[in-house]
């Protein structure tokens, strides 16, 4: 079932249970504490928290999503993009957990035919929060998993709160059994990759006060209007559909992979374990796909290339996205081979990828060359010292490395890839720790700036013009 099906019957289901159809909302979010939209709700927080008065009692959406947070996870594990699709459906005070939890199981395990997504329910498990009852009677009650299924887990996993006062409330997670060709028996609490996340339910129900921590709060009262809040990953749900084995795979990234295949002369093999000779090139095509459709939506929605904030995040991406082509062996521009082939997995469903395309490419490409100026700066830098430390048999020292970095923006696993092939080693513990030490130094300043003992803007504005320096910073491994 291709992509664009699953969101359709998504949508379908949950109108023909009087929700309302309410389309994605930007990736750039309205919400001035969040850099960008990380889930379905985003757009519903005013209604969620009783701020805004909700014009429809149940809604639906399929939302665009960009976490960064999950990048080091990318092509590494099979379910982490940093853009994805999340499908949600919302009930402000309306329906609580036993239609939510009911409307779950029917739509996942529904056939085919019938509209549904064909799940077989042997496969399904659920986690609940450990003191909720209640869910897991629900469960036992109106679908046919069996108790030996459900697992209960703490706070820090199915719990869900902003860590503001408010309101909070216990999550049911639903999870996907892979098989056993996946990882070890046992369910979600002891394999996360055999047992996929799929679909995570929140029900918000109590006000909290007092909040120490995510975990650590007082529960003041039950919620006078309680909402259903939840997120399904569309990626994970097509991995699925279409018996491929990642995210990364499904028919809106796979081309890209195809692409940066192609490009490089190396075959992509979906490599599972860094054990696997071809894990590390596998991984390098998956973050490639990974990331150049990230950059494509992020433009699509207005940003722009900068060195703070939102263009930071993109600036980041691209830049990874071209270091691992490079890793790849192709150093020619590649977002002009790559780009065109997202757009193309993507204008089904987002057709003004294709519309404004022109203005989307132009800005990716001059990012990607400017990068490769940079690139092409560190590595005549690079060669010297490699010819130096050759010469004299003693590693390239962390110093150089990092000097290579914080100067040059070269990029850390670049200088380790070039130095090692040129059969000269490299002092990363010494490199480490002199970022370490920078990162120290930056977090220093900052508090110093905020507690108003210096004023160091002047300065942050000197380095946010260098178009290197700054990188030194947040970037942590280039
Ligand atoms: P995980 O534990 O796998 O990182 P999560 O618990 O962080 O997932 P939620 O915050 O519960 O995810 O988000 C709701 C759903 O969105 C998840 O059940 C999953 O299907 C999907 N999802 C979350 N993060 C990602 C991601 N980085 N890429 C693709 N899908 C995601
Ligand atoms: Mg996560
Ligand atoms: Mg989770
Ligand atoms: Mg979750």
């Amino acid at each position: 079932m291709k992509s664009h099906e699953i969101t359709r019957r998504w949508v379908d289901y949950f109108v023909s249970k009087g929700h309302t159809a309410v389309p994605s909302a930007s990736l750039v979010s309205s919400d001035p504490s969040l850099l960008f939209t990380v889930a379905g709700m985003v757009p519903f927080i005013p209604y969620l928290t009783a701020r805004e008065e909700p014009p429809y009692p149940r809604a639906t959406s399929v939302q665009k999503c960009i976490r960064t947070g999950d990048i080091e996870e990318v092509g590494k594990t099979a379910r982490h993009g940093t853009f994805f699709q999340m499908c949600g459906n919302f009930s402000f005070g309306d329906y609580f957990k036993e239609d939510a939890i009911k409307f779950a199981f029917e739509l996942l395990t529904k056939s085919v035919d019938d509209g549904g997504y064909g799940l077989p329910a042997e496969r399904l498990w659920v986690t609940v929060y450990e003191e909720d009852d209640e869910a897991e009677r629900l469960w036992l009650t109106h679908t046919s998993i069996p108790p030996e299924r459900i697992q209960r887990m703490g706070k820090s996993d199915n719990y869900w709160s902003t860590g503001q006062p408010g309101p909070a409330g216990p999550c049911s997670e639903i999870y996907y059994d892979r098989g056993p060709a996946y990882g070890i028996e046992g369910g979600p609490a002891v394999d996360d990759n055999r047992y996929i996340e799929i679909w995570n339910l929140v029900f918000m129900q109590y006000q909290i006060e007092n909040v120490r921590s995510k975990v650590d709060f007082d529960i003041v009262g039950e919620l006078p209007k309680k909402n259903i809040d939840t997120g399904l990953g569309m990626e994970r749900l097509a991995m699925i559909l279409q018996g491929v084995e990642n995210m990364y795979e499904t028919d809106q990234v796979r081309p890209v992979i195809d692409k940066a295949s192609e490009l490089s002369g190396r075959e992509y093999t979906s490599a599972e374990t860094a054990d696997d000779p071809h894990h590390a090139d596998d991984v390098r095509m998956r973050v490639v796909a990974d990331h150049v459709r990230s950059a494509l939506m992020l433009i699509a929605d207005g940003v722009t290339p900068s060195n703070e904030g939102r263009g930071y995040v993109l600036r980041r991406l691209i830049r990874r996205a071209v270091r691992a082509m490079r890793l790849l062996g192709v150093e020619k521009p590649v977002l002009p081979e790559l780009l065109p082939a997202s757009r193309d997995a993507m204008k089904g469903v987002y057709p003004q990828v294709e519309k404004d395309f022109d203005r989307i490419s132009r800005i990716a490409y001059a990012e990607e060359k400017a990068f490769l100026r940079t690139i092409a700066a560190g590595t005549t830098r690079l060669e010297e010292a490699v010819k130096l430390s050759r010469a004299s048999g003693t590693a390239l020292s962390g110093e150089e490395a990092f000097t290579l970095h914080d100067t040059y923006g070269f990029p850390i696993d670049l200088t380790l890839e070039m130095a090692e092939e040129a059969g000269v080693p490299v002092d990363e513990a010494g490199f480490r720790s002199l970022m370490e030490d920078q990162r120290t130094r930056a977090r220093a300043d900052a508090k110093e700036k905020k507690s108003g003992h210096a004023d160091l803007s002047a300065f942050q504005e000197l380095l946010a013009e260098g178009p290197t320096v700054f990188t030194g910073y947040t970037e942590l491994d280039g």
